[in-house]
């Protein structure tokens, strides 16, 4: 049997234990059929360790743990400002972990050691805002002119089961758990089968300091079509909130109508749209258009990967950006502290973006810059520019999740935008612009969840994010994410 717990030695020579089993009830336990897998490093190509598997069994395992623990502790019922003290305690053990917690991040999904460091000090400072906003839901009381007395109140949803992606492993288990916990409810979450780690660590460092009841969170690794699914179709499961593929967001939504109408939250798949007019700062422009797809190795759900360049820049800004993706991002071993950008997170996902160069090329696109995978070990791609590339194109339609960017040339406000809204998804976008009157009317204008005005793929923890179109359902972060965790419950009291 694989141990609960396993001595990763990491490349900086640090070594530290990380637990293997799934986190149920407070417990690290073995999976009850024993299945198990291997992680594997992006960087090296090598076994880090095993963890355990979880299946249905352990699914309903998990879901009993949590239905008690809303039910009958003192999670849901005790004074909100426990709710905020427990999530403030989990943030300071993040912050204070932060260095090991980076480390596992990078070893485990490939990306730059600065980049997860960046990651932990979001996610710090989005729990402290859910923390913060525990003890201050509010209710209304409605005036109806009538002799009744209408108040809301605002209310948990119970158990809710939260899926992950890899790209972000450690942010998404943040997002997901801050605001479900804050709200009250309870929660079964299953990571991405290929990087489980920094969940399992952190729910050990709750573990060790006691911060919550038994059952309050639960952590499972495993499989989408296993666990992810068990979940989705789990009757007393009342609400899913995925982050992932809209391929798998759509099968989701489905299954969790079918088995007991599920509230959903989808957090899905971009392909955002980056316009540059020639009235931009071109050096904050290029620091942005770079920060938009070289970012996380360019396995960021709203990467801006479809650059948009105005007719009077176009070819003094495009020679600036395929220079700066040939010389000054640096690509390699993620622990190296000048690296910008580290390893795919998977040889499925490499293969996927190397197949998407050939269809580009096919397709009669220019290869500016990259296109090719590093000759070591690892899963690593240059930053790759495609030039000449028309709307239609495949590498302009498809979600990509790679370091691959097209580049195409405008002339009209009304012509970019039609060609920015002109997709099935609407996550993300870009504007680099100077003029105010032209910021606010193309904002207003674009189709997308979040509009980022000189600056790209800049979060914080009260502004919220979540897709338009197929990019999904609902928002994380801010407000909207207390919202879609709680419902409200009207009384209407006739005096
Ligand atoms: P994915 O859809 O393959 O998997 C996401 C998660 O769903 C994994 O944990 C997986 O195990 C699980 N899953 C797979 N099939 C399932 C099923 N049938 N039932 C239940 N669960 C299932 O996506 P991925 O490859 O891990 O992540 C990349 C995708 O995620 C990209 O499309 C990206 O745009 C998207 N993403 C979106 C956001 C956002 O906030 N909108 C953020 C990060 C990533």
């Amino acid at each position: 049997d694989l141990p609960l717990s396993t001595q990763v030695k990491l490349p900086n020579g640090v070594s530290y234990e990380q637990p293997t089993g799934l986190y149920i009830n407070n417990q690290f336990v073995p999976s009850l059929e024993k299945n198990t897998f291997e992680v594997i490093s992006p960087s090296t190509e090598e076994v880090i360790t095993s963890v355990y598997e979880s299946r249905k069994d352990d699914v309903d395992l998990a879901v009993e743990a949590a239905t008690k623990a809303f039910d009958d502790s003192p999670w849901t019922k005790a004074d909100p400002s426990q709710r905020a003290k427990a999530l403030f305690k989990i943030a300071d053990l993040i912050e204070e972990h932060g260095e090991i917690i980076s480390s596992i991040e990078t070893i485990d999904n490939g990306k730059s050691i600065s980049n997860a460091r960046g990651d932990v000090d979001l996610a710090v400072r989005c729990i402290r805002a859910h923390a913060g906003a525990a003890d201050k839901l509010f209710g209304l009381v409605v005036e109806t002119g009538d002799s009744h007395f209408n108040y809301t109140r605002r209310e948990p949803l119970g158990v809710v089961g939260q899926i992950i992606p890899w790209n972000f492993p450690l942010l998404m288990f943040v997002w997901k758990i801050g605001p479900a916990l804050a709200t009250g409810n309870t929660v079964v979450l299953k990571s991405s089968e290929t990087t489980p780690l920094s969940a399992l660590y952190v729910s050990k460092l709750i573990q060790d300091h006691n911060v919550l009841p038994p059952g309050v969170l639960n952590v499972l690794s495993g499989f989408g079509k296993y666990t992810g699914n068990a979940l989705t179709e789990h009757p007393d499961v009342k609400k899913i909130a995925f982050t992932g593929s809209t391929a798998t967001g759509k099968i989701i939504y489905k299954k969790c109508a079918e088995s007991n109408v599920k509230k959903v939250t989808l957090e899905l798949g971009g392909k955002s749209p980056h316009i540059i007019f020639d009235d931009a700062n071109l050096d904050q422009a290029l620091e942005s258009v770079i920060a938009g797809i070289f970012f996380n190795s360019g396995e960021v759900c709203c990467a801006g990967s479809r650059l948009y360049l105005q007719e009077g820049i176009y070819d003094q800004f495009l020679d600036k950006f395929v220079e700066a993706a040939k010389n000054t991002i640096k690509v390699g071993d993620p622990f190296l502290e000048d690296t910008i950008q580290g390893a795919q997170n998977s040889n499925q996902q490499l293969e996927k973006i190397l197949q998407y160069v050939k269809i580009g090329t096919d397709e009669g696109a220019t290869l500016l810059s990259g296109g090719v995978r590093l000759p070591q070990k690892g899963f690593f791609v240059e930053p790759t520019i495609f030039g000449d590339v028309t709307e239609e194109m495949r590498i302009v339609k498809e979600e990509i999740f790679g370091p691959v960017i097209t580049v195409s040339k405008f002339k009209t406000v009304d012509e970019v935008i039609k060609k920015a809204n002109d997709s099935e998804y609407g996550l993300a976008a870009g504007i680099q612009s100077t003029n105010i009157d032209r910021i606010m009317d193309v904002s207003r204008r674009l189709k997308s969840g979040t509009v980022w005005v000189n600056t790209y793929n800049d979060f914080h923890p009260m502004v919220p994010f979540g897709g338009y179109n197929q990019s999904g359902i609902g928002k994380e972060m801010g407000e909207e994410a207390l919202a879609a965790y709680s419902q409200i419950k009207a009384v209407r009291l006739k005096l």
